[in-house]
C-alpha cells in the first residue's frame, strides 16, 4: 500500500504573532511546491493566528498537546481536544519524550491523551522512542516494544487506526545528531513488525515519521527508507524555507 508522505513541524515552546505571521505568509506563498501533506503544531496561543495565516493553503494545524480528559470542567490550566478543534486543530502531538520526561506523562497518560484525541476528532501524532543509554545497552527495541504495546493494550482499535506513529530517539532531539538512514529505517521496519503482530492491515497503513534533527541537507536520505513516511521536525520548522525544503526532499 503507498502511505501519503507527511512533514510535521514542532515548534515546541518557540515563537512569536510575528514568527507566526512570516512562517504563514511565506508557506502561502510557497506551499504548493512539494507534493508530502504538511503540518504545524504550535503553542496554544497562536493556534487560531497561524489558522488564519494558512486558510487556504492546505497546511494542517496541530497542537502540541491536550487533556486527557475531554469533558469540560475544573481541570486548570488544561486544553482539550474539542476546544483545540474548534481553534482550527486537525492534529494534535501526544507523548514527545519532552512531555514524558519533563512532565511526568507514562504510556497511560499517553494512551488517554491519544483516546482523548480521537474523540474530539483529532489526529494524534504519537511519539515513542529510547534514551541514548538505552540504546547503547541494546534496549531501544525492548524500550519502543513497551511504549507500542502499551498503546495496544489500553487503546481502542478504531483509535489506533487513526493514529500517526513518530519514532524520535531522544539523543536526536534537538542535538544535531540524526539517527543515520540505516538506523531510522530499521527501527522503522521495526515498529511496523511490532504492529503488525497485533494487526497486519493497521502496520500496512500507519504513517510512521522519524523525528530527531530533521534538516534539509539529511531529509531526502532519511526519507529513502522504505517504512519512513515522513518526518516530525522540530528546530528547522520554525523557519518556513527550511521546512519546505525538508517537504520538498520527500520522495
Ligand atoms: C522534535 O521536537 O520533535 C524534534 C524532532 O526536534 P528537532 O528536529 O529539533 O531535533
Amino acid at each position: 500500500m503507498s502511505r501519503r508522505t507527511l512533514i510535521a513541524g514542532n515548534w515546541k515552546m518557540n515563537g512569536s504573532a510575528a514568527a507566526v505571521d512570516a512562517f504563514a505568509s511565506a508557506i502561502a506563498a510557497d506551499a504548493g511546491s512539494t507534493d508530502a501533506d504538511l503540518l504545524v503544531c504550535v503553542p496554544f496561543v497562536y493556534i487560531e493566528r497561524m489558522a488564519r495565516g494558512l486558510a487556504g493553503t492546505g497546511v494542517a494545524l496541530g497542537a502540541q498537546n491536550l487533556a486527557d480528559v475531554g469533558e469540560p470542567g475544573a481541570y486548570t490550566g488544561e486544553v482539550n481536544g474539542a476546544m483545540l478543534r474548534e481553534s482550527g486543530c486537525t492534529h494534535v502531538i501526544v507523548g514527545h519524550s519532552e512531555r514524558r520526561a519533563m512532565y511526568g506523562e507514562t504510556d497511560s497518560v499517553v494512551a488517554a491523551k491519544l483516546e482523548a484525541a480521537v474523540a474530539a476528532g483529532l489526529v494524534p501524532v504519537v511519539c515513542v522512542g529510547e534514551t541514548l543509554a538505552e540504546r547503547e545497552a541494546d534496549r531501544a527495541e525492548a524500550v519502543l516494544s513497551a511504549q507500542v504495546d502499551a498503546l495496544f493494550e489500553q487503546c481502542r482499535p478504531e483509535s489506533l487506526a487513526r493514529m500517526v506513529l513518530a519514532y524520535e530517539p531522544v539523543w536526536a532531539i534537538g542535538t544535531g545528531r540524526s539517527a543515520s538512514p540505516e538506523q531510522a529505517q530499521a527501527i522503522h521496519a521495526f515498529l511496523r513488525g511490532r504492529i503488525a503482530q497485533q494487526d497486519a492491515t493497521l502496520a500496512n497503513s500507519m504513517q510512521l515519521l522519524y523525528g530527531g534533527s530533521v534538516k534539509p541537507d539529511n531529509a531526502a536520505a532519511l526519507f529513502a527508507g522504505a517504512d519512513v513516511d515522513g518526518a516530525l521536525v522540530g528546530g528547522a520548522s520554525l523557519k518556513a524555507d527550511s521546512f519546505l525544503d525538508i517537504a520538498r526532499a520527500a520522495p
